[in-house]
């Protein structure tokens, strides 16, 4: 791991408008990287055309300014490389360590429902969501001839069981303070431990989406090693992607990161933010008269 200048970034996605939990987010980077003497990037994560727009783009920035967030060196937008993140998944293909998928979000749906009326306990990744059960299991061959012979959609999926076998040791990754307080000498801040990675929990995790040649997970650990980054400082609610990413590292030859975890801004009824639950946005705080101040205050910074 580098031991020069830290290179801090945040990766906000424009699919919607910055909450309070991003506010945290951005200032607790741009925060540590002054106080450790590096810097602080800005990344677009803007995989997803349908739902992030220029518009948004553009509104995230000026919430961005307006709570004081400044960033250094160039923006780097995910929508302009694909044909990056498509060669490291071409790489993993010619590894065999990845597979077409053809089933659909119904039938996949299906299956397990099935299952699960049949008393099965299906099991689940870290975030809740069913594990993917596999073509083979739910299609027989011939329907899975059928479609790769056809021009149907497919993602392109980690076979994580293959990946683990080629691997001579269960990678680690580093984890560190999320925060660095007032006056704290950032030397003891870059004392961390090793926390096992447990990729497995997440089953066969897509690298390429039926509509973009990546997927989060890819183009995160790719754009990551790309703008030098030594320093991921990211909410809780991905402390467990992060085995994902550093099985990815490992497989693609990219550098190991520090990484560092911080607590989440909850609502009133204790639920994370988030734009899906259309929590309060920067920009409604700003127009109902909320200071930058206050927004500190909210946040606890
Ligand atoms: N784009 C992700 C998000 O907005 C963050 C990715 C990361 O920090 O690794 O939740």
């Amino acid at each position: 791991m580098s031991t020069s200048s830290p290179i801090f970034r945040f990766a906000p996605s424009p699919n919607g408008h910055l909450h309070l939990g991003h506010a945290l987010s951005a200032l607790l980077n741009c925060r540590a990287a002054e106080r450790t003497g590096g810097t602080c990037l800005l990344r677009i994560e803007n995989i997803d055309q349908t739902r992030c727009t220029p518009a948004l783009e553009q509104e995230m920035l000026e919430d961005l300014t307006w709570i004081g967030a400044r960033f250094s060196g160039p923006v780097l937008r995910q929508s302009e490389r694909f044909d990056v993140y498509r060669a490291a998944l071409e790489r993993l293909e010619r590894d065999g360590l990845t597979y077409r998928s053809y089933l659909t979000r119904g039938e996949i749906k299906r299956f397990i429902a099935d299952r699960e009326a049949e008393g099965l306990v299906w099991p689940r990744d870290p975030d809740g969501a069913p594990l993917y059960p596999g073509d083979r299991t739910v299609l027989e061959a011939d329907e899975i001839r059928r479609r790769e012979a056809s021009d149907m959609p497919f993602a392109i999926r980690l076979d994580m069981g293959k990946a683990l076998a080629r691997l001579g040791a269960m990678p680690d990754w580093w984890e560190g303070p999320a925060e660095l307080g007032e006056g704290e000498d950032p030397a003891r801040w870059m004392e961390g431990r090793r926390i096992p990675a447990e990729p497995a929990a997440w089953g066969d995790v897509v690298l390429g989406r039926k509509d973009c040649p990546t997927s989060y997970h890819l183009s995160v650990v790719v754009d990551d090693a790309e703008q030098g980054v030594t320093d991921v400082l990211r909410g809780q609610d991905l402390y467990h992607a992060t085995s994902v990413h550093r099985l990815l590292q490992v497989l693609l030859g990219l550098p190991e990161l520090r990484y560092r975890h911080h607590r989440l801004i909850l609502d009133d009824e204790g639920r994370k933010l988030s734009k899906s639950l259309a929590s309060a946005s920067l920009r409604d705080l700003r127009s109902s008269g909320v200071t930058e101040r206050e927004v500190m205050g909210r946040i606890g910074l």
